[in-house]
């Protein structure tokens, strides 16, 4: 019987009892489905499980789930249901009739069902969105959304009761583990990363489109596109049991043991494109299953290590346990030091031979024995356990070591690493593991220069499978009992006894920051009492019971107020670590000074007292994360004077002082404060909520421009206020040769709200090309100067400036100059220098902006004096230093050639810029990536139109204190995320050109490049310099929009010197070969020089291997082509793209001197980056590993949208 018999078959059958199956709830039938009776064709293919089972088109998924009815339902077992039963569902609108309906929860979804067979739901909560549950009398209960409510009623009050309190306790769960925190720091939305494709496809039998979303390896049905971003859908497709099969030109079917989907798309490419899309899910959802039932082989890994729940899909892969997917939220909270959790499923990359064959060899099995040792059945948890008590019991396991077996050799140091280089270099993990979580140092010194570490004696020896555990256990933490959290930490620091007592006026503790002014009403009096580190308030100084006490170690922030801030004239506030705040105050403020510092004294780190030798405003501990190590938050103690946020680190016995008005960026990512300095990157983070609020507002406000006066500025590196830099940096980029730049006055509406936003914080302000006209933008710099208080020159100095522009002697007149610009504060002179040497590079360019030297001078003169323009001797002093500038300023030649390469590139790029329109101007800070893609691998750097690849690549690997060995060849690298492919930069190539032309789907990432090593012995090695051999070939004629890409086809390639050719017929070439060059004509010939090499290929495309490149063309008519050459091997790869480089860059594909410019570089930039850079983290980790996890997870869109 065909498949369409068979349909027909079935339909009249099955018409009228199950057309309504998939629809939901506030559910008009009409608006959902045709009339069923009315058209054939439009009726819903509904199968029943026994009929599909005979059926031809699903056989390959059945015989996967080895034919048993249990094993088809494999998709709903892989998340237990926690609770399943039937329940009345309130009925739709207009209507008084409930319906009966099956209804299942699991750790993912609330979902009902038409019946208890039903594969596909008609409806899906996800339990992220739901945000109470309340009863509503008569059995009856509601689930309640942040935009719906869906009515339930049960059979008896206990079984509603039972479903009211299983399903509160999963919502609680969830906000448990933070996950619904967020919404306090705005989320990012990257979950819609992980959709493959999404859109509107009619399916057979509704009425409406449907909102279809192919991700990971599900697919989803949604009614429209609004419920997609709410998140409640009608079903989802677990996709390793689909087929997907081309039915006509529009139409396709997604076929599945339980049911055919018959979709029909707009167009017939858009058709192919959900086929690809669909047909890929599948790909993903069966090799996914792969890693899963070969770690399942073994027996011990079938159930979790931890809990011993059935198919446990999740896994810690330095621990080497196979756990649930609980389980796995739990050890997410432990943090990536102590366990890194990865998916069998969804982790694909990971699960490398070695590391699947690691796992089968250790896995839960030998794992267990070593960690699970000793433990009290008292202690152990099952599969019906609380989040609470798994988090309990992993911490004792894994982060405490609690119940592990210990190694007879625990404790001592010199015998543990020893005894592990031995071992490594046998077959037994057991020992090995035994070992490093006893203590062995991993990375410790074997001895042998050759073989130096663990690792390396592992290589020796062929033990790839110890290397693997050594490898991913590099950074592990080693369990220790007596580690505690932060806060036992804490009380184990003995505090100074500061006494101190008075009386003190207090309101009620509050939870929230005091925003507006407290009036003495609010106040009352109370007796206080600091003593043996703990404060306490009585009503009056007779009573001998206090009111309440406040303990020294539980104060996390101290805050001294600005007088008159509340109804008495000082006031301070005390933050508590359970985020309540106290506020106290006096009309005293000498008391309050004394209050201030005695309780500032008795709770602040004894390490860090020297904080209190500052008139700080505020002061406390907060986590951190900087340095090298962003794994773990570190805690710190900061203290915030003026625009100075002086601080302890954990690690550091010294101060550190971040200049918060020199911050390159200052902004909130996620639950973290970055500041952004110029050689390293500090991350606050947000612990708690009150005092980090606190400290986030005053931090911004410090780090804003507070007077109109030039050092009251947000200022840059070098002294200069930000204002100024982005004036003159925009100027220099696009107004260099703008006729009457400076003259030309701009509008006077747009002057004045562009130098409004730049007082606001000028830091976040980009000018951009197209945004903003030169003319505004320079007339907003001259309208600072005009404003600033105390002018540029000082009223101080400004007279004998203008007296010595009237000396007649031009090497007394210089020397007054210089005497005079010696005098000026720090910041005057800074701004004064960068201001002239600007005006000296548009005299330059005086030709085409017809603004010479003394033209600026008429202008800038008064500005500059805020005169009125009548004393000519305002703009003489401006031409004298312009025309002056290099004996005044102490120019010196090599500064003077650095400007010139800069003004040069500046104006080449406007030419390529100005064709392309992809110029854009400003500051141009960017962020770059190390190793990978991820917030705490971010750095951003400000890119000089000079900078070059290789001088970025060592400036991260500087902030970064990374030390480069020989043989690694760190480069920066374009990498493009739409197109799934990369390219390495040229040492030499210029960067800013590079990141103006990316997308928004490319980044800059430094990392190693791995195969440069084999690609120069290969180019050393090599005959002859072209190149030749069969490809892949595949063009990419999407990009006109016709027709169907046409696979990948064997194609003979040449490169030579100057292009590359490619020819169709092989044969008879290949009997030609060498002469064939000239004796035949290739089929397609491009310039080298415009052709853009990416390695890699986009995996929607399938490449017939995965070592192919993604090839850019452009010629000079801005002709642009897309294609792809797929290798068989990596090693032709590797030859292929080391001679385009090779050809690309006339030979020279690697610095020799390249580590002699480094060392040159870390030398003298030493005595600046003295801190490490701060990675942060702490308890928060628990939600930053979530959400990160949940970012991985394909279906967090349905849960957060
Ligand atoms: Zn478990």
């Amino acid at each position: 019987m065909s498949d369409k018999d068979d349909a027909e078959t079935m339909r009249g059958r099955l018409r009228s009892e199950r057309v309504n199956s998939l629809f939901s709830e506030d559910e008009l039938i009409e608006d959902y489905y045709d009339q069923p009776a009315a058209n054939d064709s439009s009726c819903w293919n509904d199968y029943g499980l026994s009929t599909l089972q005979s059926s031809g088109t699903v056989s390959r998924s059945i015989s996967m789930h080895s034919g048993s009815t249990e094993g088809l339902d494999a998709s709903a077992q892989l998340l237990p249901i926690i609770k399943a039963g039937w329940l009345d569902k309130n009925p739709p609108q207009g209507s008084y009739i409930y319906q009966k309906r099956w209804v299942k929860l699991d750790a993912d979804y609330l979902r009902y069902f038409d019946s208890e067979k039903d594969t596909y739901s008609k409806r899906f909560i996800p339990v992220t969105s739901i945000v109470r549950v309340a009863s509503i009398g008569d059995q009856k209960f509601e689930v309640i959304t942040n935009n719906r409510t869906f009515a339930f009623r049960a059979e008896s009050d206990a079984d509603r009761n039972e479903w009211m309190r299983t399903l509160q306790q999963m919502v609680d769960e969830r906000k448990f583990k933070g996950l619904n925190r967020i919404s306090l720091f705005q989320p990012p939305t990257s979950a819609l990363d992980s959709v493959d494709k999404c859109g509107l496809l009619e399916l057979r039998g509704f009425k409406n489109k449907l909102y279809v979303v192919v991700a990971g390896d599900k697919v989803f049905l949604y009614k429209n596109a609004e419920d997609y971003r709410q998140g409640i859908g009608i079903t989802y497709i677990e996709m390793n049991v689909g087929n997907v099969k081309d039915v006509d030109r529009r139409g396709f079917d997604l076929t599945t043991p339980y049911r055919i989907f018959s979709f029909s798309a707009d167009s017939d490419q858009e058709k192919d494109e959900w086929v690809e899309a669909m047909q890929q899910s599948i790909t993903e959802a069966l090799s996914n299953s792969e890693v899963a039932e070969r770690i399942w082989l073994v027996e011990a890994n079938r159930f979790c290590a931890d809990c011993g729940s059935p198919k446990p899909d999740w896994a810690s892969i330095n621990l080497c346990v196979v756990i649930c997917k609980r389980c796995a939220g739990e050890h997410r909270g432990l943090g990536p030091s102590i366990t890194k959790v990865r998916s069998l499923k969804m982790d694909r990359k990971v699960w490398t031979e070695e590391l699947i064959e690691l796992f089968c060899q250790v896995g839960n099995c030998v794992a267990n024995q070593f960690w699970a040792a000793n433990v009290p059945p008292s202690e152990a948890i099952h599969v019906a356990s609380g989040s609470q008590e798994r988090r309990r019991f992993l911490i004792a396991k894994y982060k405490e070591g609690k119940y592990r077996r210990y190694h007879p050799l625990f404790g001592n140091q010199e015998e543990l690493n020893k005894a592990l280089c031995a071992t490594v270099t046998t077959s037994d993990l057991a020992e090995t593991q035994s070992l490093v979580f006893c203590g062995a140092e991993v990375s410790c010194f074997s001895g042998d220069p050759d073989f130096p570490n663990p690792i390396a004696l592992a290589e020796q020896a062929g033990q790839k499978l110890q290397m693997e555990f050594l490898l991913h256990n590099k950074n592990s933490e080693i369990p220790q009992v007596e580690a505690g959290s932060s806060e036992e930490k804490h009380y184990s620091v003995i505090l100074p006894s500061v006494t101190h007592n008075g009386f003190l006026h207090k309101t009620p503790s509050m939870a929230k920051l005091v925003h507006e002014r407290k009036s003495r009403e609010e106040f009352s009096r109370r007796w206080c009492t600091l003593n043996d580190s703990i404060f306490s308030y009585y009503e009056n100084d007779r009573n001998a019971v206090p009111n309440g006490e406040i303990k020294m170690e539980e104060i996390v922030c101290l805050v001294n107020n600005p007088p008159d801030t509340h109804g008495f004239e000082s006031t301070f506030e005390v933050y508590i670590e359970s985020e309540r705040l106290y506020l106290f105050g006096l009309d005293n403020p000498e008391a309050i000074r004394k209050w201030v510092k005695s309780i500032a004294k008795s709770f602040i780190h004894p390490r860090a007292d020297e904080l209190l030798s500052y008139d700080f405003e505020r002061i406390g501990r907060l986590q951190y994360k900087g340095g090298l190590n962003l794994e773990r938050a570190k805690e710190g103690w900061f203290a915030l004077a003026q625009s100075v946020l002086y601080a302890f680190f954990e690690d550091s016995d010294k101060e550190e002082a971040v200049h918060l008005k020199k911050l390159q960026e200052l902004s909130i990512q996620g639950d973290s404060l970055v500041l952004v300095e110029r050689r390293r990157t500090l991350y606050i983070q947000g612990e708690r909520k009150l005092d980090f609020l606190g400290w986030v507002a005053a931090i911004q406000k410090a780090a804003g421009s507070s007077g109109d006066t030039l050092s009251e500025q947000q200022l840059t590196e070098s002294d200069i206020p930000v204002i100024v830099d982005r004036c003159i940096d925009y100027i220099t980029q696009c107004g260099l040769t703008s006729e009457g730049i400076y003259r030309k006055s701009g509008q006077n509406s747009k002057t004045t709200s562009l130098l409004e936003m730049l007082r606001k914080d000028a830091r976040r302000v980009r000018l951009k090309e197209g945004e903003h006209h030169v003319d505004d933008v320079s007339n907003t710099l001259k309208r600072f100067f005009r404003d600033l208080g105390d002018g540029l020159f000082t009223k101080e100095f400004c007279q004998d400036w203008l007296k010595a522009a009237a000396v007649e002697n031009e090497e007394e007149k210089v020397s007054q100059y210089r005497h005079l610009l010696s005098s000026l504060p720090v910041v005057n002179r800074a701004t004064v220098k960068a201001l002239i040497n600007h005006l000296y590079r548009v005299q330059y360019f005086s030709e085409m902006n017809q603004m010479n030297t003394h033209n600026l001078a008429i202008v800038f003169g008064p500005t500059l004096f805020q005169t009125d323009g009548k004393d000519y001797k305002a703009g003489r002093v401006v031409e004298d230093l312009i025309s002056r500038y290099v004996v005044i300023f102490s120019v010196d030649e090599q500064e003077m050639r650095k400007q010139q390469d800069e003004i040069q590139a500046i104006i080449k790029m406007r030419i390529a810029g100005s064709s392309s329109g992809t110029q854009q101007a400003g500051d141009f800070i960017c962020t770059v990536y190390l190793e990978e893609k991820k917030t705490e691998a971010e750095q951003h750097i400000k890119i000089p139109a000079t900078m070059t690849a290789e001088e970025l690549t060592f400036e991260i690997l500087d902030r970064r204190k990374i030390e480069t060995k020989e043989k690694e060849y760190w480069s920066c690298f374009e990498v493009n995320e739409r197109e799934e492919a990369e390219r390495p930069l040229h040492y030499s190539e210029k960067v800013l050109p590079i990141l103006h032309g990316l997308g928004t789907d490319s980044y800059l990432v430094v990392k190693k490049q791995l195969s440069m090593e084999n690609m120069l012995i290969y180019l050393a090695s090599r005959v002859s310099d072209s190149k030749h051999g069969m490809m892949k070939f595949r063009e990419e004629r999407n990009v006109l929009g016709l027709g169907l890409s046409t696979g990948f086809h064997d194609r003979y390639f040449i490169l030579n010197n100057s292009c590359l050719r490619l020819y169709k017929e092989v044969r008879s070439l290949k009997q030609r070969i060498p002469a064939v060059e000239t004796s035949h004509r290739p089929e397609k010939e491009w310039p080298v020089k415009n052709l853009k090499v990416y390695l890699g290929i986009k995996k929607k495309l399938r490449p017939p291997s995965c070592w192919g490149f993604t090839v850019f063309y452009e010629n000079e008519k801005h002709e642009k082509q897309q294609w792809y050459l797929c290798c068989d091997t990596q090693m032709e790869l590797r030859e292929w793209f080391a001679s385009f480089l090779y050809v690309q860059n006339g030979g020279n594909v690697w610095p020799s001197e390249s580590s002699k410019v480094r060392a040159s570089r870390t030398q003298q930039d030493s005595r600046l980056g003295n801190i490490s850079l701060i990675p942060l983290r702490g308890n928060e980790n628990e939600m930053r590993n979530s959400v990160a996890a949940f970012a991985a997870d394909p279906l967090t869109l349905l849960r957060n949208v």
